[in-house]
């Protein structure tokens, strides 16, 4: 038998439900914040995401599932949301009616990381971008708009952390202290940190096997005064709106592309995987992908993570009525009937015709039906339906024009 592939994952009934009633509330919350909803390619050029994402991102250099076509053309699968929206900003032109867009997207993501629990090599993430606000309100807004949709979705017990990454003003001569610090203690880095000490050197603040004695050593990023400011705000925009963070001066997030604000959502309750979101500015990626100079900020949140974490099963729904009929003429109406339940929304099940009543009554039953319908030849003489409550037992004749409005006043 042919199985899936590792690392991807069928979502069966009722875990696919815990993600449309998961994407229901974000997009409410979404909508009160005036976002639009954006939908762009799963495939894009490989091209693409080197250019924004950037070379020296793990996402880039190590997990991109990468194909050439039958014409030569150089495509990936995206393994993040941002590079394909900010292609089909400038492509359609979106800057050109109106500059400033709040977007979001909901959709999967690939990447060929090593499966573990809390990460898969095709996930969804929902992503937001809020692009072409320069002001620490976007920033502040983002972050709440996050907040909201894990409070309303009753997720608990993660924390937001916060950090500045700085500007093309700050941020050189800090790389270089870093980078000088980094190749004393060549010796003491991972060997990851070491391979990317030239091309990345604050993706080893973050790096999980260093970071303790890092954290400690390891020169401090000193922010000019516009950062600085940027930053001062965005905190005090929080603070005011009642949001409770953490200050982490080692975070760096993954990707090339940021600049100023960064933050994380984490959880210690999903063990080593331990964010469920995060996101930062990137004022100068949109130029850099041949765009107006506009600067944006967005973040993306992996669903499964966050499912993994949320305690409040989604509230199961059964049938409400299950339609069963043995005889050919009693199957024909039972057919219609079922169609007409179907159409008032009323949850309607069976149409196994072609099994004994008993049989189709033991699927009633298993189906956790509330009533089974019964339209025999007796019923179709009478003009009725035999209704049995199957949590009770107890049997009744209704009338068929009556059914409707027996089952809407029984729910
Ligand atoms: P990133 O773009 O790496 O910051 O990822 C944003 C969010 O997507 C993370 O915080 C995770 O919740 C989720 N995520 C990233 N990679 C994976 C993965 N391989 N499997 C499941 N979720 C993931």
């Amino acid at each position: 038998m042919i199985k899936s592939l590792r690392g991807f994952r069928d979502i069966l009934y009722p875990e696919s439900k815990k993600f449309t009633e998961f994407e229901n509330i974000a997009r409410r919350v979404m909508d009160a914040f005036g976002y639009k909803e954006i939908r762009v390619p799963v495939m894009e050029q490989k091209e693409l995401f080197i250019k924004s994402t950037g070379e020296t991102s793990d996402i880039v250099s190590k997990e991109m599932y990468t194909l050439e076509d039958a014409g030569g053309r150089n495509l990936a699968l995206r393994p993040e949301a941002t590079p394909g929206i900010v292609r089909a900003y400038l492509e359609n032109g979106l800057y050109n009616t109106q500059p400033v867009q709040k977007l979001f997207c909901i959709g999967n993501m690939f990447r060929a990381e090593r499966p573990q629990k809390g990460r898969y090599r095709e996930f969804e993430q929902i992503d937001v971008e809020y692009i072409g606000n320069p002001n620490p309100s976007a920033d502040a807004e983002v972050i709440i708009l996050l907040d909201k949709i894990f409070k309303q979705a009753q997720v608990e017990g993660y924390t937001i952390e916060l950090n500045s990454l700085g500007c093309p003003k700050c941020r050189p001569p800090y790389r270089e202290k870093l980078l000088s610090f980094l190749k004393q203690n060549e010796d003491k880095l991972c060997e990851n940190c070491v391979e990317r000490i030239e091309k990345n050197p604050l993706r080893s603040l973050d790096c999980k096997t260093d970071k303790l004695w890092l954290r400690d050593k390891a020169p401090k990023m000193k922010l000019c005064l516009d950062c600085e400011n940027q930053f001062n705000q965005v905190q005090e925009l929080l603070t005011a709106s009642g949001l409770k963070f953490k200050f982490n001066p080692n975070m760096v997030r993954g990707l090339d592309y940021y600049s100023k604000t960064v933050f994380e959502f984490k959880s210690v309750e999903i063990g080593s995987q331990d964010a469920i979101a995060g996101g930062g500015r990137y004022d100068s990626l949109i130029k850099s992908m041949g765009g107006p100079d506009i600067p944006s900020i967005g973040w993306a949140m992996g669903v499964e993570r966050v499912l993994s974490i949320i305690k409040k099963e989604p509230k199961a729904v059964y049938p409400l009525a299950f339609v069963i009929s043995a005889d050919k003429e009693g199957q024909t109406r039972a057919f219609v009937m079922m169609q007409e339940l179907q159409n008032a929304e009323i949850q309607t099940g069976g149409g196994l015709f072609s099994q004994s009543l008993k049989s189709q009554m033991r699927v009633a039953d298993k189906t956790n039906a509330k009533y089974a319908l019964i339209l025999g030849e007796e019923e179709i003489k009478s003009n009725s339906v035999t209704v049995k409550n199957l949590k009770s037992g107890s049997q009744e004749k209704i009338a068929r024009d009556k059914i409707i409005n027996f089952l809407e006043k029984n729910k």
